[in-house]
């Protein structure tokens, strides 16, 4: 019996001017609307912060990604809330005898600066998990100005979570 897993995710969203100057949807990360005149560029609602937690619970499991699991060539899928992607991993974590312990993610995001809003975004994803805000940690972090991350034109998340058995 393996006691604890740990799961790495990532995503990345190229970010557009919202319609009708360009094709970005609105920004979302952690379930939090973000006022923004761009966002990213997604089948889903394109919320790259809930994508890539999603990974990483899914990774920790050994399952197959988001990719595999929400194809995005499935109409059903089209501006779908990434809420829906991460309960059926939150469910499958516990279906595989696993609870989450914490997460840490870094948001790479030139700007808005996401800062005013973490507290929100954690509350929302602890929300979603069912767990403790304190189990959830999430900081914001610029590009530099390097390359297209940088230039605005990206938003990229990184996450890591620890599971531990729940079956003793
Ligand atoms: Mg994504």
């Amino acid at each position: 019996m393996t006691m604890f897993r740990i799961g790495h995710g990532y995503d990345l969203h190229r970010l557009d001017a919202l319609p009708p100057k360009g094709g970005g949807r609105p920004l979302v990360l952690g379930g939090v609307r973000i006022e923004h005149p761009t966002g990213p560029v997604a089948h889903s609602d394109g919320d790259a912060l809930l994508h890539a937690v999603t990974d990483a619970l899914l990774g920790a499991i050994g399952a197959p990604d988001i990719g595999r699991l929400f194809p995005d060539s499935d109409p059903l899928h089209d501006a779908q809330d990434s809420k829906v992607f991460l309960c059926e991993a939150a469910r499958r974590v516990r279906e595989a005898g696993y609870a989450l312990v914490n997460l840490d993610a870094t948001v790479v995001l030139e700007r808005p600066r996401i800062g005013p809003r973490v507290e929100d975004m954690r509350r929302s994803v602890a929300t979603m998990l069912g767990i403790s805000m304190d189990a959830i940690n999430i900081k914001g972090k610029s590009h530099e100005g390097v390359d297209a991350v940088g230039e605005g034109r990206a938003v990229e998340v990184h996450v890591v979570a620890l599971l531990a058995s729940t079956m003793g």
